[in-house]
């Protein structure tokens, strides 16, 4: 059994180690020299937060992983995909403004913003995988012409996956929109009627026309829908959800398979780092960000994507639940928070996929990362 490496930081800072110090200590011990040569091209995939939302990483942390990048004489730029739903990110010209917006201007991060998969998320280049779900994914261009790969994922909730973290950064965040697509197929979501009172909102909101309201109901047109999910978060009556037994396992799987198509043409060249910090329940692509469901964490980066989410996990899950959060059951220690938070997800299913493709490993040793003055 291979055991993975997984590197630790706490937030605590002091005026001889501040946390940003601690980040480029964190980076280095993890081995970002090895992944980076001189004159790479290097991809800093993070999420630019939706508008409104306030947990993603605070550009800051950006700014800093961008200079350490630069340090090893490398060329890096911040980079993400457009979203199936509809939003503030759905297209390259509002998704550079929202992330702006945000606070990931270039005077701030001091790098480049590219959106991967081109204007509308039509700029995919096919990778040959020949998978149980996906026989070729399409990978936003710009990721998959980049020399190296830096996942800076926002660790969270999630309703489709239980969490996200580097998996969902790298396999979902990395696709085109067509990559999308074809994760998100098979995923209808289907109405509770008389949960639905008629209200119409998931029928403006749904950017494919796909729902429609009959006799004072909602109802879903399969064949229109992609899948996105967005009207099972719109709903203010929670009318709307994923058919769970049938869908969730194998979006999950093809999520696994997707990480596996962006990372296959990256080996030894990717870094991966998840903030546990603001963990929200839900994805950085609401609009809003509801209350931390457990303190502030730390940051962990490793080369092996499995192992770091796996860890990412088990410390939220060693955690006591934070008071007054939407989280209202297994709120103790050891408890499964992301189980609380979405009772018919279970997120083991897109580690065990990723295990199985030979991404990486469940099995890890924790290391704290020692700063060095
Ligand atoms: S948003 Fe919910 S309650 Fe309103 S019409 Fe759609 S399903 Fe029904
Ligand atoms: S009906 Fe389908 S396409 Fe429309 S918002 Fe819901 S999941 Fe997305």
């Amino acid at each position: 059994m291979t055991v993975s490496r997984v590197y630790f930081i706490d937030l605590r800072a002091s005026a001889k180690e501040n946390l940003p110090s601690k980040l480029s200590n964190l980076l280095e011990t993890a081995g970002l020299s090895d992944v980076i040569e001189p004159r790479n091209i290097v991809a800093i995939k993070l999420h630019f937060g939706e508008k409104g939302n306030t947990a993603f990483i605070r550009p800051v942390f950006l700014r800093r992983i961008v200079e350490q990048v630069k340090s090893l004489e490398a060329k890096p730029f911040l980079t993400d995909t457009n979203t199936l739903y509809a939003g503030t990110r759905s297209d390259s010209l509002s998704h550079l403004v929202t992330a702006v917006e945000n606070g990931f201007a270039y005077s701030v991060v001091n790098a480049p913003l590219i959106i991967a998969d081109g204007i509308r998320g039509g700029a995919f280049f096919p990778v040959g995988i020949d998978k149980k779900w996906i026989k070729t994914a399409f990978i936003g261009t710009d990721i998959a012409e980049a020399d190296a790969l830096i996942s800076v994922a926002h660790f969270k909730g999630h309703e489709l996956t239980g969490f996200g973290g580097t998996l969902k950064n790298v396999g979902m965040g990395c696709a085109s929109r067509k990559g999308k697509l074809e994760q998100h197929s098979g995923l209808c979501p289907k109405v509770k009627t008389k949960k639905c009172v008629g209200c119409g909102d998931c029928v403006d909101h749904c950017a494919h026309h796909a729902i429609a309201l009959k006799q004072e109901k909602a109802a879903i047109a399969s064949s229109r829908c992609v899948g996105c999910g967005e009207c099972i978060l719109i709903c203010p009556n929670g009318a709307i959800e994923v058919q769970w037994d049938r869908d969730i396992a194998a979006f999950q799987e093809k999520l696994a398979e997707y990480t596996f198509a962006v990372l296959k043409e990256k080996q030894g060249k990717a870094l991966f780092i998840n903030f546990l910090t603001g963990i929200s329940p839900a994805c950085d692509c609401c609009g809003h960000s509801d209350a931390p469901i457990v303190r502030d964490i730390g940051i962990v980066a490793s080369t092996d994507p499995v192992a770091i989410d796996q860890a990412s996990v088990d410390l939220v899950n060693q955690q006591r639940a934070a008071h007054g959060t939407s989280l209202k059951t297994s709120l103790g220690p050891g408890e499964d928070k992301f189980k609380g938070l979405y009772p018919k997800v279970d997120w083991r299913t897109q580690l065990m996929h990723a295990e199985r493709l030979g991404l990486g490993s469940r099995s890890y040793d924790l290391n704290i990362a020692e700063f060095r003055s």
